[in-house]
């Protein structure tokens, strides 16, 4: 039996999506091929409420992450982390050669702007790095209020955010809050399965991109700038990816962005009340992130038998992550899932644990 992901990635994913995956191919070359391109972008570019460039690439989200501290920093990154994959922002800016100043705070805090700008105010720093919604911790950091800090303060540092587990989940407004990259896996809030990242680059990250020396090449900003004007991508892409995401696009946009937006505030709330009834929230007051919960395992449940109850139901949930892989555990509330699925799956835990 198929079990319904309740993990933060990836996520549940809609058949007809599967058999849109399945479209016959075409060549990456052809006019078929520019043509759903050209379709797809503007879609993905409302969604993120920009004019920026939107670049797809075939990879994971990590790779874009490298992208961007190979693009836009020469010498010096502020790498800002609260948990397990904001963290390895700040490793591969340090495989890469970059000076990484490193602004690290307790996991399941979140990262303030008054912290950002400590750091900042002792120079240098081309370029601040910054996990949006910590998929470890269940902590989405306030990027709006950074942005806006960066802009009053600091208004040549660019700003580039990792929305893996937020894009297409909660708003996220690229042009009017700054953002010079905003990057993400369809993995997560997309629904659809890994393989592509989305990202968004301004004009001025793409600017900075050509003062910088050795790129790479996969990864290179300015190759994908250079491709955009073809309606083309560099290499070979998903082609399969990008026929299920012009797909789910449309579909989001008949649900409405703004309803789309509201369902995962509604399911981030009762996901919230049924852990403080019966656990405790893991993040930082008024921080939790509206795409998945981090429950701290105050009852010392085993996950591991809570799963495997919970698959004769037809469901999975997560356990923590790294450190908190027994302390914690975590259930995801985005994409496609709608609130009915989410109270069903906490019923069921109820009933398995004996809760009421
Ligand atoms: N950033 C965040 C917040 C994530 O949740 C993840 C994966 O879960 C990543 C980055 C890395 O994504 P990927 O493994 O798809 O490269």
């Amino acid at each position: 039996m198929h079990k319904k992901l309740f993990i933060p990635g990836p996520t549940e994913v809609r058949p007809e999506m599967l058999k849109h995956m399945g479209t016959p191919m075409i060549g990456h070359r052809s006019k078929e091929f520019s043509q759903l391109l050209g379709e797809v972008t503007p879609k993905v570019q409302k969604l993120l409420y920009t004019k920026d460039h939107v670049f797809m690439s075939t990879s994971s989200s990590t790779g874009v992450m490298e992208g961007v501290v190979r693009n836009l920093v020469e010498k010096k990154v502020l790498a800002c982390y609260c948990g397990a994959f904001s963290e390895r922002w700040a490793e591969i800016a340090e495989a890469n050669g970059k000076e990484t100043d490193r602004l690290e705070v307790e996991w399941g805090r979140a990262i303030l702007p008054e912290m950002v700008d400590e750091k900042l105010k002792k120079g240098g720093h081309e370029t601040v790095i910054i996990v949006h919604n910590e998929t470890s911790t269940g902590v989405m950091n306030p990027i709006r209020e950074v942005a806006q800090m960066m802009k009053e303060k600091y208004p040549d540092v660019l700003l580039a955010v990792d929305a893996v587990s937020s894009m297409a989940g909660v708003k996220i407004d690229v042009d009017g809050w700054g953002l010079d990259v905003c990057l993400a896996g369809l993995q997560k809030a997309f629904a659809l399965p890994p393989g592509l990242a989305v990202f968004s680059v301004s004009d001025r990250a793409l600017e900075k991109a050509k003062k910088v020396p050795h790129r790479g090449y996969y990864f290179d900003f300015l190759v994908f700038r250079k491709y955009w004007d073809k309606v083309q991508t560099p290499t070979t892409p998903s082609i399969p990816h990008l026929f299920a995401l012009n797909k789910q696009m449309d579909d989001m946009f008949r649900e409405g962005l703004e309803q789309r937006f509201a369902r995962h505030g509604q399911m981030a709330k009762v996901a919230r009340d049924w852990g403080k009834k019966h656990f405790a929230l893991y993040a930082q007051p008024g921080y939790e992130s509206v795409t998945l919960t981090t429950y701290v395992n105050t009852r010392e449940i085993s996950v591991a038998g809570l799963n495997e109850e919970l698959a004769k139901r037809g469901a999975v949930i997560s356990n923590g992550y790294g450190k908190t892989k027994e302390k914690a555990f975590r259930i995801a509330h985005m994409g496609d899932t709608t609130l009915d699925e989410l109270n069903e799956l906490l019923g069921w835990i109820d009933e398995i644990l004996g809760l009421s």
